[in-house]
């Protein structure tokens, strides 16, 4: 590459200074500097300093983006349990408190993290204010569609508090179905039933003793509808500097107050539902699933509690426009637009937050740390690395989202590649969700890295992990590359389930050093793979001939999501193994009326098959070109056959350009039914799950409304997408 020939460090030496450089113990240093103290969202200028010092120092150059932004901190709340006793004439004195919720984790003896003086209470990230008193229902996991379980019951919920056990979705559907039906308050609690194999119902001790939940433990977290956009919620789809104006935030965030508490705390509160109302057994076998049924005397009573059996809910927030710190580092490649954008989120809603996010801190650290080494031995990359330390992911994926919004130009005309770390270390089963296009990669580079859960000696990550790579849905600083912005994306960790791990105390005070280096990855070598993963696979993008994307696995899974869409119009009950393929049956047998012609509509898929078809023709072509070009990038070319070299340039620059421009085509500016801030046709977070990914959102989302009239407009969008795809491709 001209300007690219002083190179001192070739491909394979790059590999092997990213393999070698990161350690377990810098990982070590940087958890426990990260986990010393709060750094909530606005709240951690000391520790952006700190992280853009080190990359500086690592060589990276390295600056803090400022965004001013709508966000909330806790001021007080109440729960309690008030019963009116029948023997008291007077109305005042009538109520007593049966049960005052605490609202706080257990200080832990063995755990300093806990015993911190400034620690943050338990709330959620943009909940509402209010005080509530009301009759309260248990809804299960709050699911849109346990939801649709109770209004079909005849189970009232308009004035109620709904209780809600955590898991399933993100959180703030949860509340946000409770709010459309009318009711008044919401509160969430993590079951350890929920925690499946070690609880200490199975004879686990808790935390810190052993490897299960402790029930002290609360799981705070942002109960944004994200379903509308995700960012501040006051500047949908432009940057929040100084300044700008502010759109209202009505729809976007709860108007109803909710609280998060212990599963030792909701125990009351639950039992105090026994013998009123339906039980949960008598719905479907998904209401009790997982639960600890019939332990601790709960006899998951749906309610509503009687008229004198009833919550006090007091929540008070205090929201503000205050600034956030993106940390942005930049490694200059010779190659002026083509960027790789690598990313993780620095604030966390504890002290702690060894798992999430700065698991992710300490491994994108290493990986930076090891880069800069190869910067020292006179290495320069072909493209542009970008390095982020985001603020703000916890309310609402804010730092990154507000940053696309800024650069979308230039991340449109250049950005090639998004990689993603926020959970770099919670479990010891590795897990990833990719954009067909960056599979290939992921595949390659996990085949590089020794496992460190080996049964069998020399085994690497991709030999004990089961290859699974979800889609892109949401719930990390991704969303707005992949969704938004139409880049390819990549999200990767060690978080996912693996029988015997111990429980990971997601967005607890537990998420601490002291959790992380006792049970979550003493020694942290999981740590250091992931630095390992990190860095070839940033390497990969960013510094091979050819741009590591692979077109034609594209084609093959946009098959599969037609099947997948097909499959959606056949009536019998297929096997639901996972949460996510129950919400999607169930979404599709929710009774409204039929709109258009459901046939016609099935019939039309096979237009989008045949497009897929030649999609993937021109896929196969363009990659056996890229393979052919770089065999001939990997020979030498004497000065003298200086045209060759030049034609052989151009063509590389050409192929790439295509490449780089796949992605976007899948980009429809209108955006989705009721949500245009999403404009990616084939990738969104589902509606009603937030985090699992739905596939063709637009047609998914019509067939659930039986309305085929939409869903045959969402073909032709579609298939204009494929096209133009193809196009790029030829
Ligand atoms: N990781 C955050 C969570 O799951 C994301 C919050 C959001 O998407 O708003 O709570
Ligand atoms: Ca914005
Ligand atoms: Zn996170
Ligand atoms: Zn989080």
């Amino acid at each position: 590459w001209p300007g690219h020939e002083k190179k001192h460090v070739t491909y394979g030496e790059l590999q092997s200074i990213l393999l070698e450089t990161p350690s377990a113990a810098k990982a070590s240093e940087w958890s426990k500097y990260y986990t010393a103290g709060p750094h909530l969202a606005g709240k951690n200028l000391s520790q952006a300093e700190w992280t853009r010092d080190r990359w500086n120092e690592w060589g990276i150059a390295s600056d803090i983006a400022v965004y001013e932004t709508y966000i909330n901190y806790p001021v007080d709340h109440r729960l309690a349990l008030l019963e009116k006793s029948k023997s008291n004439d007077s109305e005042a004195e009538a109520w007593k408190v049966a049960f005052e919720a605490t609202l706080r984790e257990d200080v832990l003896e063995d755990d300093p993290t806990t015993q911190l003086d400034d620690s943050i209470p338990t709330f959620h990230g943009y909940s509402a204010s209010g005080n509530v008193t009301g009759s309260f229902v248990y809804v299960n996991y709050g699911t849109y569609w346990d939801f649709e379980d109770l209004v079909k019951a005849n189970v009232s919920l308009e004035g109620k508090i709904a209780i809600a056990r955590y898991g399933g979705i993100f959180r703030g559907l949860k509340v946000k179905r409770a709010q459309e039906l009318g009711m008044i308050g919401c509160v969430l609690f993590g079951d350890p039933g929920d925690d499946r194999e070690m609880t200490e119902q199975n004879g686990y001790e808790a935390y810190p003793d052993g490897p299960a939940r402790n029930p002290s433990s609360v799981q705070r977290g942002s109960v944004q509808f994200l379903s509308v956009a995700p960012g501040d919620p006051t500047t949908p789809g432009y940057p929040s500097k100084p300044g700008v104006p502010r759109a209202p935030v009505d729809g976007a965030i709860p108007s109803i107050p909710s609280l998060p508490i212990s599963y030792l705390e909701a125990l009351p509160i639950l039992k105090a539902l026994n013998g009123h109302g339906p039980l949960a057994k008598d719905f479907s076998e998904y209401w009790t699933r997982n639960t600890g049924l019939g332990y601790k005397g709960v006899e998951y009573n749906i309610g509503p509690s009687p008229d004198d059996i009833v919550l006090n809910l007091v929540n008070d927030q205090e929201y503000t426009i205050t600034p956030l710190w993106d940390v942005i580092g930049i490694i200059n490649g010779t190659i002026p637009d083509e960027v790789i954008v690598v990313g993780n989120h620095r604030d966390a809603w504890i002290a702690g937050g060894a798992g999430d996010p700065n698991s992710g801190s300490a491994v994108i650290n290493e990986a930076i740390r090891s880069f800069g080494e190869a910067l020292e031995k006179g290495w320069k990359p072909l493209r542009t690395i970008v390095f982020a330390s985001w603020d703000g992911e916890e309310y609402g994926l804010i730092g990154s989202t507000e940053w696309v919004e800024e650069y979308l130009p230039w991340i449109s005309a250049a950005n090639v590649a998004y990689i993603n770390v926020d959970i770099g270390v919670a479990n010891k089963g590795f897990s990833a969700s990719a954009a067909p296009l960056m599979h290939k990669l992921l595949y390659e580079v996990t085949a590089l890295v020794p496992s460190p859960n080996q049964t069998v000696k020399g085994q690497t990550v991709r030999d004990t992990w089961d290859g699974k790579i979800r889609t892109m849905g949401s719930g990390s600083d991704f969303t707005a590359f992949q969704d938004y912005a139409g880049v390819p994306s990549l999200d990767m960790g060690f978080g996912g389930d693996q029988p015997g791990a111990p429980v990971y105390h997601y967005h607890s005070n537990y998420d601490s050093y002291h959790w992380m280096s006792e049970f979550g990855d003493p020694g942290f070598e999981y740590h250091k793979a992931m630095a390992q993963l990190l860095g070839l696979a940033v390497a990969k993008i960013a510094d091979t001939p050819l741009v590591a994307l692979n077109a034609t696995d594209y084609a093959t899974a946009l098959k599969q999501y037609v099947e997948k869409v097909e499959s959606k119009l056949e009536t019998a009950q297929p096997e639901l193994s996972s949460d996510v393929e129950v919400f999607e049956f169930r979404a599709r047998t929710a009774g409204t009326e039929v709109k258009g012609d459901p046939a016609a509509f099935e019939v039309s898929l096979a237009r989008l098959q045949q497009s897929i078809g030649e999609m993937k023709a021109a896929a196969i072509k363009l990659d056996a070109k890229a393979a052919k070009l770089a065999e001939e990038a990997n020979e030498h070319i004497p000065w003298w056959k200086w045209i060759k070299k030049i034609k052989l340039l151009h063509h590389i620059r050409f192929t790439n350009t295509k490449y780089k421009n796949i992605e976007r085509a899948f980009l429809y500016q209108g955006g989705l039914d009721g949500r245009p801030w999403f404009k990616h046709v084939v990738f969104a977070p589902g509606l009603w799950t937030g985090y699992a990914g739905a596939v063709f959102p637009g047609l998914q989302e019509s067939i659930d409304n039986k309305d085929f009239v939409n869903a045959m407009k969402w073909v032709d969008i579609i298939d204009g997408c494929i096209k133009t795809a193809t196009k790029t491709m030829e």
